[in-house]
């Protein structure tokens, strides 16, 4: 019986051990690493590669702009009676119209925006001209303006429509080039030079659907992720990562200063011990 007791105890003990350490072993992440090979060797060529990822987006956002213009235009040309589908020649329905298409016109100019600074951050301009830099960032919000302000002005201007519907054509232009502008902006834009900066680091890591590349695998942000590729940096950059993660930047700033003070401590060490000959070091 005691015997049975002490087993069943032992037993009970190991298995809270277990437990622990089965608990333990959990918060380490077992990441799966994919290698990933190098294809730019040059800036040049890498530059090549980032203009070539952007270029669909630059292209989707062109062609959503267009289509935002289109519509403000017809919106315009409905405002003022150059066209009137069967449903306008009733006020509410007219109403309706110029709203569907400045809506329209919206929805365009969003979405056109996300696809450029998306397309931005695969391939960051240069940051060596200021107003070029946040124009190229921002033209987005150049597009709303665009895309709204003209409605507004002929809203103003135009002399046949009624007091209400010409303060609730500009009160919706208004309120849609503010959403418009606002949603355009990059308020975190990424530079050729930033991204160049972090090009020459060895290894590297990243994820399927993530934006940027991590320089250490234990990386909190990765915590949930168990299938990394991995490369060079240059390599993440090619394929759409272009900024190093800002956890990760701390870090290595951080490694980076506690080395140097090691470095320095060691030097004071070896400059109180007596000096050796210099000239034989350099052979
Ligand atoms: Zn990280």
């Amino acid at each position: 019986m005691a015997q049975d007791k002490n087993t069943a105890a032992q037993e009970a003990a190991r298995k809270a051990l277990e437990a622990a350490q089965a608990k333990k072993a959990k918060k380490k992440v077992e990441h799966t690493y994919t290698q990933v090979g190098q294809q730019s060797a040059s800036k040049e060529e890498l530059l090549a590669a980032t203009r070539k990822n952007a270029l669909p987006y630059r292209i989707g956002a062109i062609i959503l702009w267009i289509l935002a213009i289109v519509c403000e235009v017809l919106a315009i040309l409905v405002f003022v009676h150059k066209i009137e589908f069967s449903f306008t020649v009733e006020n509410p329905g007219y109403t309706i119209a110029w709203i569907v298409l400045l809506v329209l016109d919206l929805a365009f100019v969003i979405i056109g925006s996300q696809l450029w600074k998306k397309a931005n951050h695969l391939d960051p301009a240069s940051a060596k001209n200021k107003l070029r830099f946040w124009l190229h960032n921002n033209l987005g919000v150049i597009i709303a303006i665009i895309a709204f302000a003209p409605f507004i002005i002929i809203v103003l201007l135009d002399k046949n429509a009624s007091k209400q519907s010409k303060i609730i054509a500009v009160v919706v232009a208004v309120v849609a080039l503010a959403i418009g502008g606002l949603t355009s902006v990059d308020w975190n834009p990424i530079s050729q030079e930033e991204m160049l900066e972090n090009a020459n680091i060895d290894t590297v890591y990243w994820t399927a659907s993530g934006t940027v590349f991590h320089a250490y695998d234990d990386c909190s942000h990765l915590n949930n992720t168990l299938e990394l590729m991995t490369g060079t940096a240059t390599t993440a950059i090619e394929n759409g990562k272009t900024r190093l993660c800002k956890t990760c930047e701390a870090r290595a700033a951080r490694e980076a200063e506690e080395s140097l003070v090691s470095v320095v401590s060691d030097k004071m060490d070896q400059e109180t011990a007596p000096s050796e000959s210099e000239g034989g070091s350099q052979e």
